[in-house]
């Protein structure tokens, strides 16, 4: 038997990494709105809402990683809820594209992930409990030409989260992937409107998504009600991926 999860409510401690802006900021809000306690982290100077702890950090940088957390237990205790949100993109076609593009998305897309996740399950474990949620992309299954990069870094999420949940399914902590679709943020915005049209004629929904509507999810699996939910791909784009 496991300890339960807290209660909505009862103040989880939560870390949203690159939770300053856009996906990550809403998802923060949407813990904050829950009652529970919410540290996301931040890599420049950004002016947060009142009641969201910022602590700064790369997660390319694992020293970095680790005084973050140091900060965030001190403030709200164990990390009880991890979001690794943090992302970025560096679209170039194959041909164009230099290794450079490719490994630094990766490390910052998927072995971000990875080193976030590993700080955050220490005391996860001592917990016996604990809800890991990572933001995917409807990118990491559907493919995207010019994204060879971002999609592999996308993909792989999947097999950390069901590894993950092979190996601590049975301590009371669940991870699981959220793949959003097209999200208007400053990510999308940068996308030429050309391209824009062009991803909005396939998307079923006819319309880019809020990232309210991504939080909302994220905020459901690591709740109570999603207990038995591991391992698990969610996507949140508008039917473009069809449930993969
Ligand atoms: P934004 O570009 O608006 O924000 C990205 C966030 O990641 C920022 O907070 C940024 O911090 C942070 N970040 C980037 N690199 C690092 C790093 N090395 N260390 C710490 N933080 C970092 O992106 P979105 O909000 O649109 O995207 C959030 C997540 O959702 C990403 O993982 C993205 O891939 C994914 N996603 C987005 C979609 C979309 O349509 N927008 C669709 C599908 C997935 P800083 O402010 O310091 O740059």
């Amino acid at each position: 038997m496991t300890a339960p999860a807290s209660a909505p409510g009862q103040g989880r401690s939560v870390l949203v990494t690159g939770g300053n802006r856009g996906i990550g900021l809403a998802i923060a809000q949407a813990f904050l709105a829950n009652g529970d306690k919410v540290a996301v982290t931040f890599r420049s100077a950004s002016v947060l809402p009142d009641g969201i702890l910022g602590v700064r950090a790369d997660v390319t940088d694992a020293a970095s990683i680790d005084a973050a957390f140091a900060e965030v237990e001190a403030a709200h205790g164990p990390v009880e809820v991890l979001v690794a949100n943090a992302g970025i993109t560096k679209d170039t076609l194959l041909l164009r594209m230099s290794e450079e593009d490719f490994t630094s998305v990766v490390d910052t897309n998927l072995t971000g992930a990875f080193r976030v996740i590993k700080r955050a399950s220490k005391g996860m474990i001592r917990l016996r409990r604990g809800r890991i949620v990572l933001i995917s992309s409807v990118v990491g299954l559907y493919g995207s030409p010019g994204q060879v990069n971002y999609a592999a870094s996308k993909a792989g999420l999947v097999g950390i989260a069901r590894s993950l949940t092979r190996e601590l399914g049975s301590r009371g902590i669940t991870a699981n992937v959220v793949a959003p679709g097209f999200i208007s943020t400053d990510m999308t915005a940068a996308l030429p409107e050309e391209t824009q049209k062009q991803y909005l004629s396939t998307i079923p929904a006819g319309r880019f998504a809020t990232a309210e509507e991504v939080a909302g999810v994220v905020r459901w699996v690591a709740s109570d009600e999603a207990a038995y939910i591991s391992g698990a791909v969610i996507p949140v784009d508008g039917g473009l991926g069809m449930g993969h």
